[in-house]
């Protein structure tokens, strides 16, 4: 690799100096790479861009993404995201999503599939939030058997075992258009 090769979180120039271009996200003080690539300071439109030989999509702040729930932590959820405003995207990015003010056991399972908002991105960490009602998981399991779940109110009810769970389900859980936008 070249000495402009970056990698993500990797500091490319003072927000005072240069704008966030494409591939790159600022963190309130630096510009930073969001993604692998190679560093692009254009000194005369003082814009610092990585590129990068595929089209990476970084979600912006309120865009609406569904992802794949990749981990579950006490207090947050990270989720690798597949659709970036309803447009399918291969970069695989992450987010992270706070949960611990919900008060839900369970609010998902690793390889849910979950609907969520972008709040910020600091710290080279893109986060995003579930708490409005369309926000929240779309598509999930039966957390003993991994049976088909169908929605009780806020609860959850196997159709296989009738075990009863939690989770910060969407508005739009259960309903099938989703299935066919993941074909
Ligand atoms: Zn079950």
């Amino acid at each position: 690799m070249s000495e402009n090769a970056t990698f993500p979180g990797d500091k490319l120039a003072s927000i005072e100096e240069y704008e966030a271009g494409y591939n790159t996200f600022d963190d309130g003080d630096m510009v930073r790479a969001a993604t692998v690539g190679e560093k692009d300071i254009d000194k005369t439109s003082r814009v610092a861009s990585i590129k990068h030989p595929k089209v990476l999509s970084i979600p912006k702040v309120g865009d609406i993404i569904i992802g794949t729930v990749a981990a579950v932590m006490s207090s947050m959820i990270a989720v690798s995201i597949d659709y970036i405003n309803g447009e399918p995207t291969t970069s695989k990015v992450e987010c992270v999503c706070g949960t611990r003010n919900l008060r839900i056991r369970n609010v998902a399972l690793v390889n849910d599939i979950v609907k969520l908002k972008i709040l910020n991105h600091l710290n080279g960490t893109i986060h995003a939030g579930i708490s409005e009602p369309e926000l929240g998981i779309l598509l999930t399991k039966c957390r003993k058997c991994g049976g088909k779940v169908v929605s009780m109110r806020d609860a959850i009810k196997c159709t296989e075992c009738a075990w009863i769970d939690e989770r910060k389900l969407s508005t739009n859980f259960g309903k099938s258009d989703f299935v066919k936008l993941r074909e």
